[in-house]
């Protein structure tokens, strides 16, 4: 038997891993199972160009099984991979293989490597085994090799070598669970990691456990029903990767199905948008858009339900940055394939990679939803009915692609049904037309009766009933559509092109009854005008161009200003 020492960088990260990942131990399991994977990847490459290793015939499978001895617990996850020869073993689980990682660690500082956010930014790999054990063994027989070998470690310092036997190529490895481990020696725990992490990677995983069951029909001598121990093996990952397919494989019912399965909604999704890029960056999309908004939109703790996997395994769908906020109600996946697996929110933040595929997604997604509006109007119209307001939060929030977000919003309209697009408004206006007009700040009932939309009426002007509570703060952002300016009915400046009629015989007559007005009114107002917009109502309230508007006006008094 040899006894190694780690190279001091593996001592040091263990170290690091073992106090500061604590809350997240889990994931050792999806560190190992995607080790399994990958090793049985090499192989079955390998089997189709090496010489040597064309003969071997393989099932690639992966298998976790655990072991209950008193308060001794073991877990082993078994790979029929490549394996891993005497020096593979010494140079894989004896220095960190990742260059990368090597690095980073030695630019940190003494005070940074004691930050706990920090150790998250390089791969922890094989050594987050150590978070939940306190022995590791390794067993492994290098596929086209004879003899296998045992590593072995306590985690503290050095390792050691020996002889071992193994029954065709591949690695098993114990973990000898230390008293934070003993919960993952537990059949539901395993599943539901494996379900959480593992689900998609491309091979089965199978897990054996002893199912104890009771006979009530047949009772021992004592009466007791009788005790039945069945060892079971069975596949705990679906390992479908849909997304990983391609389109003209699946059907539109596969597509429905993942869906269901994948994000818990009962209905179908409205419609679903399928990318795979090549090239500089390579990734896999598939977004869903849900057929009705998720009830919890707009509440402050709504989660995003699309969920980011690098190369099959699952990293998070708690991240903010995987697509714009505005986008939240957008369902499925984005599955990178150059990615770190332990990319962190911090890293994800700054990475290029991941802000080449959100930007790339985003214009994906308005391009679809764009050539829908264009090619069927009816399902436009439904998901407008849903999803039109996270849109018009686009036009604030995402100054990039506001010229694609003017074309897909909706709204109301003076003069037509349904929704309308500012670019149909546009077509519509009369030669005279020289703005875009609205009217904003109430129900869409009380709007369409208002006084003041008459004189625009009559000029044959349509206007945009914005009646969604953020129309006002969306359309200060729009500003203009197309060099057209967008200006409100409803606030004093809108009339210009009205062309108001001043000093005509009836305004001298009204001025005495608007000095009444005024005396009557005092405070209440800020000035009583006379005006030629109306056509059958005497009267009108209007709101300062500069102002805010009334219902600006009751979100602040709501808000206590
Ligand atoms: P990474 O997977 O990022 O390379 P790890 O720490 O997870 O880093 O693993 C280190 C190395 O150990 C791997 O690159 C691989 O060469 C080897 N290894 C780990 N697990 C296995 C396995 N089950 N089969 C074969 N090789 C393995
Ligand atoms: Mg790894």
């Amino acid at each position: 038997m040899e006894q190694k020492k780690f190279k001091t960088e593996v001592s040091e990260l263990l170290q690091l891993i073992i106090h500061s990942l604590y809350s997240h131990k889990e994931i050792f399991l999806r560190e190992l199972v995607s080790n399994s994977s990958d090793a049985l990847d090499k192989l079955k490459y390998l089997n189709l160009t090496d010489e040597k290793l064309k003969g071997l015939s393989f099932d690639p499978r992966i298998d976790i099984s655990f072991t209950e001895e008193g308060d001794k617990r073991n877990l082993t996850i078994s790979d029929n991979g490549l394996g891993m020869s005497h020096d593979d073993l010494s140079d894989n689980l004896g220095t960190i293989a990742s260059s990368g990682t090597k690095k980073f660690l030695a630019s940190l500082t003494e005070e940074q490597k004691k930050d706990s956010n920090l150790i998250g930014q390089f791969g922890v790999g094989f050594y987050s085994a150590f978070m939940v054990a306190d022995k590791v063994e390794v067993i492994s027989l290098k596929a086209g090799e004879e003899q296998a070998w045992k590593w072995s470690s306590t985690g503290k310092g050095s390792y050691t070598l020996e002889e071992a036997v193994r029954d065709g190529h591949g690695t098993t490895i114990t973990l000898h669970l230390n008293e934070e481990g003993n919960e993952y020696a537990n059949r539901w725990q395993i599943e539901q990691l494996v379900k959480k992490y593992s689900d998609h990677i491309a091979y089965p995983i199978f897990l054996s456990y002893d199912q104890t069951t009771y006979d009530d029909k047949k009772k021992d001598k004592e009466g007791n029903a009788v005790k039945k121990v069945e060892h079971k093996v069975e596949q705990i990952n679906s390992s479908s990767a849909l997304w990983r397919r391609s389109k003209s494989e699946l059907t539109d019912e596969q597509y429905k199905e993942f869906y269901k399965q994948s994000s818990y909604d009962s209905e179908d999704p409205l419609f679903y948008v399928h990318t795979r890029a090549e090239g500089a960056t390579e990734y896999t999309t598939l977004f869903f858009i849900p057929s009705k908004a998720p009830f919890d939109l707009y509440h402050a703790d709504y989660r995003p339900g699309v969920k980011l996997y690098v190369k099959r395994v699952y990293i998070t769908d708690d991240d903010k940055e995987l697509l714009p906020t505005y986008l939240r109600f957008v369902r499925g996946v984005i599955d990178s394939e150059d990615l770190p697996l332990n990319v962190s929110r911090e890293i994800l933040q700054q990475n290029r990679v991941m802000s080449a595929i959100r930007n790339a997604s985003v214009k994906k997604l308005l391009g679809e939803f764009q050539k829908i509006s264009e090619q069927n109007p009816e399902l436009y119209t439904k998901f407008i009915e849903q999803f039109n307001r996270p849109l018009k939060e686009g036009l604030y929030s995402d100054y990039a692609n506001r010229d694609a977000l003017l074309e897909l919003v909706r709204f109301k309209s003076s003069s037509q049904d349904g929704y309308v697009s500012l670019a149909s408004y546009k077509q519509r206006m009369p030669a005279d037309q020289k703005s875009i007009y609205y009217i904003a700040g109430g129900k869409e009932s009380t709007l369409k009766a208002s006084p003041l939309l008459e004189s625009y009426r009559k000029k044959g002007f349509e206007v945009l009933i914005m009646s969604d509570d953020i129309d006002d703060i969306v359309v200060g952002s729009i500003g203009t559509y197309k060099e057209m300016p967008l200006k409100a009915i409803n606030k004093s400046g809108a009339v210009d092109d009205l062309k108001e009629e001043k000093d005509t015989e009836k305004t001298k007559e009204a001025k005495s009854l608007v000095k009444k007005i005024k005396k009557a009114l005092g405070d209440k107002v800020k000035d009583v005008v006379v005006s030629s917009r109306l056509v059958e109502s005497p009267a009108v309230v209007v709101v300062d161009e500069n102002d805010p508007s009334v219902q600006m006006q009751q979100i602040l008094k709501s808000m206590g200003q």
